[in-house]
């Protein structure tokens, strides 16, 4: 078990190690608390009813009602259920839908959290959080937001299936990417993006070859802590905006998205800004940023088009005025003839030519 060896850009705890969801118990007492709320989605119910068996009088209950995107009703319906069962603090066990639980019930109590992340989605390491509504969503950012202690624990992570351990880890080597080229980069979040996709190019082939790898495993989820850490500490540009407005618009699956759109936003700023993406064709080798992102997601075998999403191809211009109705940072001037053929490509899964 060893501590965060990354330049630590928030206050969190946060630990590597197989096997740390046995001390789960110590850290709920490490933070002064005795009763916690188990969180998870549906799928990982047995997940959360095995961490109650390690806290043992420390749990107050399980809560798996989770879901993508953190619809506000089940939010507060796990707020009104932790204060019935007197709880002080959450433990969250899975993805990001799981951890924006957590987050949406610090939020509104102010009770501590711990995240024990069971995917590459990065929210844990994020004062950021993301909320639906009546299909509206709002995000905000605020200090209680971001949990209190991480356990990564690689061992939780072996049951990640292939296809969503390569989306989800193109979900956080796109926060890397889009963060060399932030308005309000630094040299702490140059050397995160850097830091997270090398773990990423390291060891994600070693995972998907033997995914039960412990150690590959683990590699991959200080990746994974390193991309989420720069996602918290810098804004993010056109790639994350088009997973935005396309995931809310036609409901795609959120890392999926992700992993097709990438190369394509990735190959757009290009052009105008070769040499802060020029470590992508050195750290996943290739000519340009967009291709050698494209190449990489081809060896992994990853989803490339769009149209298997289940979007329409008509969609394709309603898409790009949403894409393109509000001005936002992006090194590349954003138009709209520019964004539709950008979609066309992803449409497809063209391979983009920068
Ligand atoms: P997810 O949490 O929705 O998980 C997808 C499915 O995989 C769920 O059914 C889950 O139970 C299951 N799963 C998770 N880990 C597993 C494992 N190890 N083994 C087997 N099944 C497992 O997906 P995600 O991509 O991790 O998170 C997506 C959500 O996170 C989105 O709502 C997104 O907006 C949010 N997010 C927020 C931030 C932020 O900073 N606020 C950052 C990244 C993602």
């Amino acid at each position: 078990m060893t501590v965060d060896t990354f330049p630590a850009p928030t206050s969190a705890r946060v630990l590597f190690g197989a096997g740390l969801r046995h001390t789960a118990r110590d850290e709920v007492r490490r933070l002064g608390c005795r009763r916690a709320l188990i969180l998870s989605t549906p799928a990982q119910s047995d997940s959360a009813l095995a961490l109650a068996e390690v806290l043992g009088d420390d749990a107050a209950g399980v809560f798996s009602g989770a879901a993508m995107h953190t619809p506000v009703p089940i939010s507060e319906a796990a707020v009104a259920h932790m204060r019935e069962v007197a709880a002080d603090c959450v433990v969250a066990i899975g993805g990001g839908s799981t951890t924006g639980l957590g987050k949406a019930i610090a939020y509104r109590t102010g009770f501590p959290q711990i995240v024990i992340p069971t995917t590459y989605a990065g929210s844990e390491a994020t004062p950021t959080l993301g909320q639906t509504e009546g299909g509206v969503k709002t995000t905000l950012s605020d200090p209680r937001v971001q949990p209190e202690v991480i356990l990564y624990d690689p061992e939780l992570i072996t049951s990640l299936p292939v296809g969503m351990t390569v989306t989800s880890a193109l979900n956080a080597i796109a926060h890397a990417a889009e963060a060399l080229y932030a308005p309000n980069r630094t040299a702490t979040s140059d050397a995160l993006a850097l830091e997270g996709m090398r773990a990423f190019a390291r060891s994600l082939e070693v995972v998907i070859a033997a995914p039960d790898g412990v150690a590959a495993r683990e590699d991959t989820l200080r990746g994974a802590y390193a991309c989420g850490a720069v996602l918290g500490l810098v804004g993010m540009s056109l790639h994350h905006k088009l997973c935005h407005t396309l995931g809310g618009a036609f409901d795609l699956p959120h890392a999926d998205t992700h992993a097709i759109m990438l190369p394509h936003a990735i190959g757009y700023n290009a052009r105008t800004v070769p040499d802060l993406l020029a470590p992508i064709c050195e750290i996943f080798g290739g000519e340009t940023p967009g291709t050698a992102l494209y190449d990489y997601a081809t060896r992994l075998n990853a989803p490339k088009a769009l149209r298997k999403l289940g979007v329409a191809e008509v969609q394709l211009d309603h898409a790009a005025h949403l894409a393109t109705r509000k001005p936002y940072p992006n090194p590349a001037p954003i138009t709209r003839d520019g964004i539709r053929t950008l979609l066309q490509a992803a449409w497809e899964g063209a391979r983009p030519q920068v």
